[in-house]
């Protein structure tokens, strides 16, 4: 249109008179009339010519803005859209000798693009409409069946809440709530196995304890109900005395397991291990000369290891206890202190008893014993190796025990060497 504008403004600015027989003789031909009206304005807006014969606005003034701004020197199009109708605006400015004597206005009704608009408008709505209800749909069968599954999952965590541990939750799919899914059938599992450690431990625990408190019952009842002389009640009493101590120990032993358990497993210092080791040769030294055991201590160097003092005491401790408890008289004890492939080795081999060959596998569990009654007689409680293998497991150390029946035990405990300097994993 703005074409057609510039060609119109051309041709009147050719004209010798411009009035509105040249101007119709020299724009008729330019458009189809039936749908562009071409009005032609003086500088100051006044229609010189229109081409609507009816309804002409011939030597009137037109303000319209675009007229106005063509006579700036502008050219100027829109278009708008209404009632199945598409309306385009075009005028430009008509010069001559650089002068603007007037504007070219052109309106063009085009019924073909505007009934093209209406049908892609209507199409557009029942796509989008369309689109809207496809979406709803969706929504509401993704949500109801989120919504299934989510309560699914309450309803498994409100079953395990209530202490069914062998409950398993069954998801179907494959997105995140699945992985929640897997993620709390393992923390499940996981509470099972822990369940079922802390029942059999209370079990064998308050088993344990009930044979000294048995005991301590069964002499304070022959004390009271039997006429005795004061040797045998002095007898009977040391006896329940041996029995208390008894159980003190094995009490210190259960606080040390569970003090273990419920440490933060990353609590570690650097230790020096030849001090340690030291400290407990004097604490047992005494015991160990009560039995005629002699302790021999061997080492060339002072490795420093990362474990808290504390349980590194614990360990040789039990370990140097065992050996003295299960030797013969006048037996030997050795602790061999060695540095291999980065690693601090403390070896403690006795000459006494021996373990059998069967009962190897069994010794680091909780309350076992290889021989109850021996072990009753020398106070064991069945829980010291039990706390060095987890002491040693929860500081990345290795334990290997080897025994010979009636020749002796060598137990190997060996940490990985921390130097100041190193990382801490
Ligand atoms: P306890 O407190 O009874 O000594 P432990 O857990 O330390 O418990 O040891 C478990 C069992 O392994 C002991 O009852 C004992 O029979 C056997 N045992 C451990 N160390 C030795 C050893 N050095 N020589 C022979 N037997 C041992």
């Amino acid at each position: 249109m703005i074409e057609l504008c510039n060609i119109a403004s051309d041709r009147i600015a050719e004209l010798d008179v411009i009035n509105k027989t040249t101007i119709s003789s020299a724009v008729s031909n330019l458009s189809n009339p039936q749908q562009t009206r071409i009005i032609v304005t003086d500088p100051n807006t006044r229609i010189l010519y229109d081409s609507w014969e009816d309804d002409t606005l011939d030597g009137k003034y037109l303000l319209y803005p675009e007229i106005v701004k063509s006579l700036e020197g502008n050219n100027v199009f829109y278009w708008t859209y209404s009632d199945g109708v598409m309306l385009s605006h075009a005028a430009t400015p008509v010069s001559s000798y650089e002068t603007q004597i007037g504007c070219v206005y052109m309106t063009e009704h085009d019924a073909e693009q505007g009934a093209l608009i209406y049908s892609l408008q209507k199409n557009i709505l029942m796509i989008s409409i369309t689109l809207g209800f496809v979406v709803i749909i969706f929504s509401l069968a993704f949500s109801s069946v989120q919504t299934r599954r989510l309560r699914k999952i309450m309803t498994s965590i409100r079953i395990v809440r209530d202490g069914d541990y062998t409950h398993k939750l069954n998801l179907s799919g494959h997105d995140e709530l699945n992985l929640l899914s897997n993620e709390f059938n393992d923390l499940i599992a996981r509470l099972q196995i822990s369940e079922s450690k802390r029942n059999r431990f209370v079990s064998d625990a308050s088993h344990e304890l009930k044979t000294p408190l048995a005991s301590i019952k069964l002499l304070s009842d022959s004390i009271l109900q039997n006429d005795m002389d004061s040797e045998t009640i002095k007898e009977f009493v040391g006896d329940i005395g041996a029995e208390a101590e008894r159980l003190n120990r094995m009490s210190e032993k259960l606080l040390a397991l569970s003090r273990i358990d419920s440490m933060p497993s990353n609590s570690a210092e650097i230790t020096n291990v030849v001090p340690t080791i030291d400290r407990v040769v004097r604490m047992l030294t005494p015991t160990a000369n009560k039995n005629r055991i002699s302790i021999e201590t061997i080492y060339s160097q002072d490795p420093t290891i990362l474990i808290l003092e504390d349980d590194l005491y614990q360990v040789v401790f039990n370990l140097v206890e065992n050996g003295i408890k299960y030797n013969t008289a006048d037996g030997k004890l050795k602790i061999l202190l060695t540095v291999a492939d980065n690693n601090a080795i403390i070896k403690i081999s006795d000459t006494g008893m021996g373990i059998p060959q069967e009962a190897l596998e069994h010794i680091f569990e909780r309350f076992y014993r290889v021989d109850k009654a021996r072990s009753r007689s020398t106070g064991g409680s069945g829980l010291g190796l039990s706390i060095v293998r987890n002491i040693v497991k929860r500081n990345n150390g290795e334990i290997q025990v080897e025994s010979i029946v009636n020749s002796g035990t060598t137990v190997s405990v060996s940490f990985p060497i921390f130097e100041i300097g190193d990382d801490i994993k």
